[in-house]
């Protein structure tokens, strides 16, 4: 049986791909700082570590008769664009240290296999209507945020040690991603999230506050094809990064009536300031579509299938 180690496993994404490892037969161990928020984790074993700390690496990585054929490494500080933009500082210490103690820790230990989740936020800002970026055109890099600098950094941390070691690397730079069991209130919640949540407290015919003019372009990807995205990387001889997201681009605006179409409510906008972040997206799935990949979930089916859960939440913590 192939053992796997999950890295914030207590996570959205994270503890979506502990329930795919199983289902694939693993013997999977997650590690976190925290236990997962919204449903008690599937991995044959939880252990509660602070990353950021070379011996927690230590043990993370340890298991009986050697190390894991696999590791998954998705822990990070981490948020929506308000986190983003208000702790800086916060990212840029503890990711780096995290990536920087896991890669080499996972590395001098022999582990075979390594998977990074890296971001779209490496790349620069485009304007609507660009044609698609490629991989390699994250260089020369000028990511909008801190954010973005950490995830490039972290990647050539370990391409570096791939290079080094007997250590393969599989980097995936995910677009936004949502879907059930995830982060939808408190400050670090994303787009979609926060959009489902706004829906879900409104009254039909009622007016949500949106950040930003409504323009802004994004793809979002369900957390089922982010999860078996990241799996069929792993699995592969795909080496350098790989973009994984949805082909649909939308706009902020109509993010807001895809929901508003799901709830079945008449929902007015209204645009106020706030932390926006890049005008505009549009990347090449060639990579990654070389694996057979495609998105099965566009942005109804997966907001369909998001939005009963968030508004569960919230009539929950209604009561
Ligand atoms: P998440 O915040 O739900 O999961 C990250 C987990 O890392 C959390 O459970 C957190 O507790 C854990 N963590 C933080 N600091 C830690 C520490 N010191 N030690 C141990 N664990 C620690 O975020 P997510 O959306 O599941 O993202 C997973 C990965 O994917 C992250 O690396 C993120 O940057 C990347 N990513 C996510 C998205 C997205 O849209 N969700 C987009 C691009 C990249």
């Amino acid at each position: 049986m192939k053992r796997a180690l999950v890295c914030g496993a207590g996570g959205f994404i994270g503890g979506h791909l502990v329930k795919k490892l199983k289902r694939e037969g693993y013997w999977v161990r997650g590690v976190d700082i925290k236990e997962h928020e919204f449903a008690p984790t599937q991995a044959d074993e939880f252990l509660k570590l602070d990353l950021r700390l070379p011996e927690s690496c230590w043990e993370a990585l340890t298991v009986p008769g050697g190390t894991f054929d696999e590791v998954y490494q998705l822990a990070a500080d981490m948020g929506g664009m308000g986190f983003i933009h208000t702790a800086e500082t916060e990212i840029m210490h503890n990711s780096v240290l995290i990536n920087v103690h896991m890669t080499r820790t996972a590395a001098v230990m022999g582990v075979p296999r390594y998977f990074f989740s890296s971001s779209v936020c490496v790349y620069r800002d485009m304007k609507p209507g660009e044609p698609e970026m490629t991989e390699a055109e994250a260089i020369p890099a000028n990511p909008d945020n801190e954010y973005g600098w950490e995830k490039l950094y972290s990647e050539r941390v370990a391409q570096a040690y791939s290079r080094h070691y007997p250590m393969q690397v599989r980097i995936a730079r995910f677009q936004n991603c949502y879907g059930p069991e995830g982060t939808w209130r408190g400050g670090r919640e994303k787009a979609p999230a926060a959009i489902c949540r706004k829906v879900a407290e409104a009254e039909d015919g009622g007016t949500i506050e949106v950040w930003g003019d409504g323009t802004a372009i994004r793809s979002y990807t369900y957390v089922d094809d982010m999860v078996e995205g990241i799996y069929l990387l792993m699995q592969s001889n795909l080496e350098g990064a790989v973009n994984i997201g949805c082909p649909q681009y939308v706009t902020v605006d109509e993010l807001v009536h895809t929901v508003a179409e799901v709830a079945g409510k008449k929902i007015h906008i209204k645009h106020v300031p706030g932390p926006v972040g890049v005008q505009s997206r549009n990347f090449s799935n060639e990579r990654i579509y070389s694996l057979g990949w495609r998105a099965k979930y566009y942005l109804k089916d997966g907001i369909a299938r998001t939005y009963p859960w968030i508004e569960e939440q919230v009539k929950r913590s209604n009561v």
